[in-house]
């Protein structure tokens, strides 16, 4: 007979929704809290960009040993125009930072079991879910939405509301400032998506592509990032690291269960224009953990993330259905408009 344990919350999936989440959870309640995580270290697909100004939001001071580069500048260019952000718009300090994805995975975890979280490794849902009981489960387990999917949530998205990542690591050729981000938009190369260059130090950098998966079935990802790295003299048949994940780009999953939230990718909290998912996952998870903690309810976390950050995500949802329908001399036109450098 298999002996069941209990917990007053049981958090799947420990990436950035699942640890701030149970972290939430355990420093404000005295509730038991169980974070399970499939994998010996969570290491999902990401280029670690964070815009300084989500950090500040979020009240995230990141511990010096987990940053690779700061950024100054972020550079985003059309076929023929450009336009330079730089960090004299911000108050003080970088624009952003590139992390170790597996780094900051591992430091919120270790500040969730300093809150009083207990933490189980190697641990599947799928294997373990008859024998722990939980009043409350916490979907966290990013685009593979186990708990959603085991307790019947729908999750049918548009062929345009996924998307696919794929990254590698490689030299950064001379001509790169290791201090800017670039963005590259091109409807023709690149349809429904964009191309990233992110520095990790003076010499070696991230490129990567974000496609929808609909352009992907047509055109797929690695072909993008092929040619488009090469065009640009990039280095990429012995890249120092390739990987590739899915990227949700839909509307927020609401959670329609009384006593399941689903958080950070699992519930679609991820930007659907940029595919930037590590501050929504934070702040879901977050929300989550604040409202499990005072025994507010689903109801209760429906309707304060949608102030935020649903808002938000509905209205780069609506944006990025503009963008994927602009021509090479629409974006021209938009980045020329705004920033009117000549390439
Ligand atoms: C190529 C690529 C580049 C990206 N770059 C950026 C970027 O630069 N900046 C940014 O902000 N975002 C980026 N993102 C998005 C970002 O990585 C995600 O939005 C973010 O990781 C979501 O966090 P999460 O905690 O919801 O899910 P995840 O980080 O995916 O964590 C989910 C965890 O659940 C675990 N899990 C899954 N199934 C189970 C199970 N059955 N039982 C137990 N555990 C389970 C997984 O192992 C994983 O550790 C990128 C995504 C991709 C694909």
């Amino acid at each position: 007979m298999v002996t069941m344990e209990e917990y007053d919350v049981l958090v799947v999936g420990a990436g950035p929704a699942g640890s701030s989440c149970a972290k939430a959870i355990a420093e404000k309640a005295g509730k038991s809290v169980l974070l399970i995580e499939k994998r010996q270290t969570p290491a999902s697909a990401c280029a670690g960009g964070i815009p300084a100004y989500h950090l500040e939001k979020l009240g995230l001071s990141i511990p010096k040993e987990v940053i690779l580069e700061e950024i100054h500048e972020g550079v985003i260019l059309s076929p023929s125009y450009s336009l330079i952000i730089d960090e004299s718009i911000f108050d003080s300090g970088p624009a952003g930072f590139i992390i170790n994805r597996k780094k900051f995975d591992q430091w919120l975890i270790k500040e969730a079991i300093s809150s009083g979280v207990e933490y189980r490794n190697n641990t599947d849902f799928l294997h373990v879910k008859d024998e722990i009981k939980a009043k409350v489960c916490v979907d966290a387990s990013g685009v593979s939405r186990v708990v959603g999917k085991a307790n019947g949530f729908q999750f049918n998205s548009k062929p345009n509301d996924l998307g696919v990542g794929l990254q590698y690591t490689v030299d950064l050729p001379d001509s790169f400032d290791p201090h800017r981000v670039y963005f590259y938009l091109n409807a023709q190369k690149i349809p429904r998506g964009y191309f990233w260059i992110f520095p990790i130090n003076e010499k070696r950098c991230k490129i990567g592509v974000a496609i929808a998966k609909a352009t992907n079935a047509k055109l797929p990802a690695i072909k993008i990032l092929n040619k488009f790295a090469t065009d640009l003299g990039f280095k990429i048949d012995t890249p120092y690291e390739r990987l590739g994940g899915l990227i949700p780009l839909g509307r927020c999953v609401k959670s329609t269960q009384p006593n399941i939230f689903l958080i950070g990718d699992a519930g679609n909290y991820c930007s659907p224009l940029t595919g930037e998912g590590i501050y929504y996952a934070i702040k879901s998870g977050r929300i989550a953990g604040e409202v499990i903690a005072f025994d507010k309810g689903v109801k209760f976390f429906n309707k304060l993330i949608k102030k935020s950050p649903r808002k938000s995500i509905s209205w780069q949802y609506r944006a990025k259905r503009v963008f994927y329908s602009l021509n090479n001399k629409d974006l021209d036109g938009l980045v020329k408009a705004i920033g009117n450098y000549e390439i």
